[in-house]
């Protein structure tokens, strides 16, 4: 468990706690694409971190280490897709679980034609369990952190689920903000994933990673780590799809990568 400023003072904070300047500034070093925000922004991404790590609990398994650091640089990534809606979007969880690298997860599987079910073991590097915890591989999310602009983003592809889960249903649909109407984003949505998955159907390559036409669920969420990681591959592949997660998110921070 971490044992630093923030972790002591948790049980006490209501509205959240200031970030002290130093340990902000590493974060920053260490994470080009929040560096990467307008000072506005910036700010704001500073107070929902405040919140966020006053709100959850972080916590390290299987011998992962958490340190303040570690524990803003997640809360960084965590709050990115929060910016534009607010702390709320975050509710209804509390938990952080962090391992050390890839972990392994037991899944029954239901074949929707047969009704087989069967079961095995899965290799995740993040989970965002209903109303539950969000687990991390912390080996990964140091990857996407080195690397800001390959495509990969594990923490905001969970939040995205999370996000994803808020109304109740979880079907490639969040919460919208009242000028996103909920037909355009239904329609935007399901006419790229269609596109995507006829082509991954087809054995042919795709720009975007195939996994994203698993499910429109799976599809929002790797669309919405190429908004923050390659805004620009997603706006020339999916132009319509980066204009929608752009409402929804606010401008990438970075535009150009991925061009
Ligand atoms: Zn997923």
């Amino acid at each position: 468990m971490p044992s630093g400023w923030w972790s002591a003072l948790r049980g006490r904070l209501h509205g959240g706690r200031a970030i002290p300047e130093d340990l902000w500034q590493q974060a920053l070093h260490a994470a080009p694409l929040v560096a990467a925000l307008d000072a506005a922004r910036l700010e704001r991404l500073r107070g929902l971190c405040g919140r966020f790590l006053a709100h959850k609990r972080f916590s390290a398994v299987a011998g992962a280490t958490l340190d303040d650091l570690r524990c803003l640089l997640i809360a960084q990534q965590a709050c990115l897709p929060a910016l534009q809606s607010g702390f709320a979007a975050l509710r209804g969880w509390r938990e952080v679980i962090v391992y050390p690298g890839e972990f392994r997860v037991r899944r029954q599987h239901e074949d929707a034609d047969t009704g087989v079910v069967s079961e095995g073991d899965e290799d995740l590097i993040g989970e965002a369990w209903e109303r539950g915890p969000v687990v991390l591989s912390w080996a990964d999310v140091a990857q996407d952190l080195a690397h800001p602009h390959e495509g990969f983003n594990v923490v905001v592809h969970e939040i995205a689920h999370k996000l994803d889960r808020l109304d109740g249903a979880m079907d490639g649909v969040p919460v919208l903000p009242p000028a996103l109407p909920r037909r355009q984003w239904i329609d935007t949505f399901q006419r790229a994933f269609d596109a995507l998955k006829q082509q991954v159907d087809r054995g042919r390559r795709t720009a975007i990673d195939p996994y994203a036409a698993e499910s429109p669920e799976e599809f929002f969420a790797v669309a919405s780590e190429l908004h923050f990681s390659q805004p620009a591959l997603l706006a020339r592949q999916m132009p319509g799809v980066a204009r929608l997660l752009a409402a929804l998110y606010g401008p990438p921070p970075w535009p150009q990568a991925g061009g």
